[in-house]
C-alpha cells in the first residue's frame, strides 16, 4: 500500500475503513476543546460509551432487588463470570470452559505459577525475558524464595543481544535447549511492553513443552491486539489484564487461561476458595473442595460485580468484529505511523529509530520509537499539543493506534503536531 503524508489521503483512508463506525462508540479525551491524538490503548484503552448502561443496569438490579440480584438481576451475579467466556475465550483462542475472567493480572500470575511452578530437584528454573515488566519480576522472584530458592540462582532471563532491542528467537530456542531438564517453567511476555516485539509463542511453547517444561504466557500488550491460539499451541496457563487493549477501565477485572487437561484434577496444588468449587454443590457448604472442571477453579471469590460490568461492555463491542478487521486496520494504521516518522524524520534531519520490528509477524499495534538526539522535552511538547503518547527511559516513545477508535487522520494529526514540536 502506498502512503501519503496529506490530511486529504488520511481521511480518504477513514472514508473507506470497514470499522469506521466504532471511533464514535469511545468517548475521545480532549484538551481545550479539541479531540486529543490519543495513542496510549496500550496502556489504558478508551471508555466505550455503553459502560455507564452496563454499570447503571447493576446499581439499579441491587437498588430494586438486593439480595435477590444473584438469581434474579439481567446478568445474575452468582454466574457473573460465565457471560464473559464465549467472547474471552475467543480473543485467545481458547475453548470456553478454559478461560475465566478474575482478579488481577499479577495476582493471576501468582495463582497460576503456585499450580506451575513446580521445581523439584534438578528441574527447578523459570525462563524469563529480560527487563520483563517489573511486576512480572517481582512475581517470579517472589514464587522462587517462596520455594526456598534465591531468585538468582533459578530465575534465567533471556535479553536481545549487543547493541540490539528485539529478543531473537533463535536465542531463546537455544536457551531452552541449554536448560533442558532444569527448566521448570517459562514465561514470557508475548508482545513486550516495551519494544512492542511479538514473540512466536506457537514455536516457543513447542520447545519448552519439549523439553518437559510447564509455559505460561503474559498477555497484557496482547490481549485484543494480535493473534493468540492457547488451546492449539498447547499453553498450559495465560494471564492479562483487560485496561490496556480491551478498554475495561483502570484496574479492571483481569482474566486467565488454563489448558483444559489440567482441569478436574483435586491433587493439583492450588490456592483454593469456595468459588473454585464445583458448582452443583457450592451451597452445600461442604468441608471438603471439589475443584470446578474447568479454569474456574482457580477462582477465590465471587465476581466483582462492578469491575467487571465495563468488561461486558467492551467485549461487546469486540464480539462486533472480527479479529481480521481489527488486525488488517492494525496493520494498516501502524504502518502509516511508520511512514509518516519516517517522512518527518527525512524532513527534519532528524533521527526516529524505530525498535519495534518492521516485520508483521513480529509485531501489533505499538511502535516505539527512539528518539535519538531529541529528549522528554519534544515528547512534553506534543503532550502539551494533545499527543497522547507514553514516554520510557532512556529515550522512547510508544505509541499505539489501535483499530477500533484510532483514525488516520489522527495519525495526520500527530504528523503536523510532531513538526510544529520539532521547530
Ligand atoms: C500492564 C502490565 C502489568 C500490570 O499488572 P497489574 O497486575 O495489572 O497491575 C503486568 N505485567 C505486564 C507485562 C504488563 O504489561
Amino acid at each position: 500500500m502506498t502512503f501519503e503524508y496529506s490530511q486529504e489521503f488520511a481521511q480518504k483512508q477513514d472514508e473507506q475503513d470497514p470499522l469506521k463506525g466504532f471511533r464514535n462508540k469511545f468517548f475521545i479525551p480532549t484538551l481545550n476543546g479539541e479531540e486529543t491524538v490519543y495513542l496510549t490503548g496500550n496502556s489504558l484503552g478508551l471508555q466505550p460509551k455503553n459502560v455507564e448502561k452496563y454499570i447503571k443496569e447493576e446499581l439499579e438490579d441491587w437498588k430494586n432487588l438486593g439480595v435477590e440480584g444473584h438469581f434474579h438481576a439481567t446478568r445474575p451475579w452468582m454466574p457473573y463470570h460465565e457471560f464473559f467466556t464465549e467472547s474471552l475465550a475467543k480473543l485467545v483462542g481458547a475453548n470456553p470452559t478454559e478461560v475465566v475472567a478474575m482478579g488481577s493480572l499479577t495476582n493471576n500470575l501468582h495463582l497460576l505459577m503456585v499450580s506451575f511452578y513446580r521445581p523439584a530437584g534438578k528441574r527447578n528454573k523459570i525462563l524469563c525475558e529480560a527487563k520483563a515488566f517489573p511486576s512480572d519480576q517481582y512475581a517470579l522472584a517472589s514464587q522462587a524464595r517462596c520455594h526456598g530458592f534465591n531468585a538468582d540462582d533459578v530465575v534465567v532471563e533471556i535479553g536481545p543481544r549487543e547493541g540490539e532491542h528485539i529478543i531473537r528467537k533463535e536465542d531463546v530456542l537455544a536457551k531452552i535447549e541449554e536448560l533442558g531438564d532444569e527448566l521448570a517453567l517459562l514465561m514470557i511476555g508475548g508482545v513486550n511492553y516495551y519494544t512492542g516485539q511479538v514473540h512466536d509463542m506457537k514455536t516457543i511453547t513447542a520447545a519448552a513443552k519439549k523439553v518437559g517444561a510447564f509455559v505460561g504466557w503474559d498477555l497484557a500488550h496482547a490481549m485484543g491486539n494480535v493473534e493468540v491460539n492457547l488451546h492449539d499451541w498447547d499453553v498450559d496457563f495465560a494471564a492479562w489484564c483487560t485496561y490496556k487493549y480491551l478498554n475495561s477501565g483502570p484496574g479492571a477485572t483481569a482474566g486467565l487461561f488454563v489448558h483444559e487437561k489440567h482441569h478436574g484434577d483435586a491433587n493439583m496444588p492450588r490456592f483454593e476458595g469456595w468459588w473454585g468449587h464445583e458448582k452443583e454443590s457450592r451451597f452445600k457448604m461442604p468441608d471438603k473442595f471439589v475443584p470446578m472442571n474447568s479454569a474456574e477453579a482457580w477462582q477465590l471469590s465471587n465476581a466483582p460485580v462492578f469491575a467487571m460490568a465495563p468488561q461486558r461492555a467492551s467485549l461487546d463491542l469486540f464480539d462486533e468484529t472480527t479479529f481480521a478487521q481489527r488486525r488488517e486496520k492494525a496493520i494498516k494504521l501502524s504502518s502509516y505511523l511508520e511512514f509518516v516518522l519516517d517522512e518527518i524524520a527525512k524532513k527534519n534531519n532528524a533521527n526516529f529509530e524505530i525498535i519495534t520490528p518492521r516485520n508483521w509477524d513480529e509485531r501489533g499495534s505499538q511502535l516505539s520509537v527512539f528518539l535519538h538526539g531529541q529528549g522528554r522535552e519534544l515528547f512534553d511538547k506534543l503532550m502539551a499539543a494533545g499527543v497522547i503518547a507514553d514516554w520510557r527511559e532512556p529515550n522512547v516513545i510508544r505509541m499505539a493506534p489501535v483499530p477500533l477508535y484510532n483514525s488516520f487522520e489522527d495519525i495526520y494529526r500527530f504528523g503536523q503536531k510532531l513538526e510544529e514540536a520539532l521547530k
